[in-house]
């Protein structure tokens, strides 16, 4: 008995030295962000930025020019990165600090590098294609098979006023559909005259969730997730998620730029409909390092989730979505 005890001792001590050697302790529970944009960083866009800003929308007259998308009267306004380097640094910062794991995607070189100086695994990398001419079918398929991306993201066809099942994308997602590849489709959010402002082929017509149910019927085997949780689009989103028992959504962009008090109605709406296991974290992440934090406080502080709940959304949800093992990732010690 104490001879075994002692051997048990001296075993789990030293199983504690070999993984404090190797990487640092972890203390934060794993967080799933599943939108992550890599940009290259320009200055033109880096501005700051004030979350929530969409709070007032005060439109404009056409004979005035454009109404301000932006909106910098806050206290703490977010800071964007200012050069590539810091942009990668800060991300992997968090990666560490917040034990996250982040779908990707965006530049491919920005993408490559910040996959090389991540720890493995924790980068998830994306391949988007949102029209017929960006890149052909055989390229995409080239792209998949040679192994590097694993997720078809993001796809926002919305941008040129397509819909999602216009036939022009078919035989990209009927590739994605053939290599199990999981598919992010943007759906809703527009900002603040997104159409007159930088954007004259957005159509709010085509962020309808219900567009997506022909692509759907097509590709019977393939898994979507409806990226910006359609938003506005509440009742569609429920009623698709209701007919389509695949479907999942994540809650990205609009969780740090629309109002505060509509965006917890919007997800308390989805979650009392019934759908708090298909909701998935993410981010929309751009420019500022700090919105990482600043998006996740907003389901941190959501009263209506219960613990659960937030785990759920911030991490379980997109585990089951990418049928991933928990314990593959890193965990707090007890
Ligand atoms: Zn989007």
């Amino acid at each position: 008995m104490k001879k075994t005890f002692l051997l048990l001792l001296l075993f789990t001590g030293l199983i504690g030295q070999t993984s404090g050697q190797e990487k640092q302790k972890v203390t934060h529970l794993p967080i799933f962000d599943i939108h992550v944009h890599t940009m290259k960083v320009n200055p033109a866009w880096g501005n700051p930025m004030c979350p929530w800003f969409l709070s007032n929308m005060p439109g404009g007259d056409p004979l005035e020019g454009p109404p301000s998308f932006q909106n910098l009267d806050c206290v703490d306004p977010l800071m964007p990165a200012t050069s590539d380097e810091e942009m990668q640094d800060e991300v992997i910062k968090r990666i560490h600090d917040f034990n996250m794991t982040m779908v990707a995607f965006g530049d491919p070189d920005v993408l490559r590098s910040w996959v090389k100086a991540a720890p493995p695994g924790r980068i998830i990398p994306g391949i988007g294609i949102s029209n017929a001419t960006s890149m052909s079918v055989e390229a995409f398929r080239d792209s998949l098979t040679n192994g590097f991306y694993k997720v078809m993201a993001e796809v926002a066809p919305q941008y040129q006023g397509i819909s999602p099942s216009d036939p022009a994308l078919d035989p990209y997602f009927a590739v994605a559909e053939e290599f199990h590849v999981p598919v992010g489709i943007h759906m809703g959010t527009g900002g603040n005259g997104m159409t007159n402002v930088s954007n004259p082929n957005y159509r709010a017509s085509m962020g309808n969730p219900f567009l997506l149910e022909d692509l759907l019927a097509r590709h019977p085997k393939m898994k979507i997730w409806v990226m910006h949780a359609g938003y506005p689009m509440l009742e569609e989103m429920i009623a698709l998620m209701g007919y389509h028992a695949y479907v999942y959504l994540d809650i990205s962009g609009f969780i740090w730029s629309y109002p505060l008090d509509e965006i917890h109605y919007y997800i308390k709406r989805l979650v009392q409909a019934g759908f708090g296991k298909r909701i998935m974290y993410g981010t929309d992440f751009m420019l500022w390092p700090r919105l990482f934090e600043t998006s996740m406080g907003v389901i941190e502080h959501a009263q209506y989730l219960s613990e659960d709940q937030k785990r759920d959304i911030l991490f379980n949800n997109a585990v089951r979505f990418f049928r991933m093992d928990p314990a593959q990732f890193d965990w707090p010690e007890e």
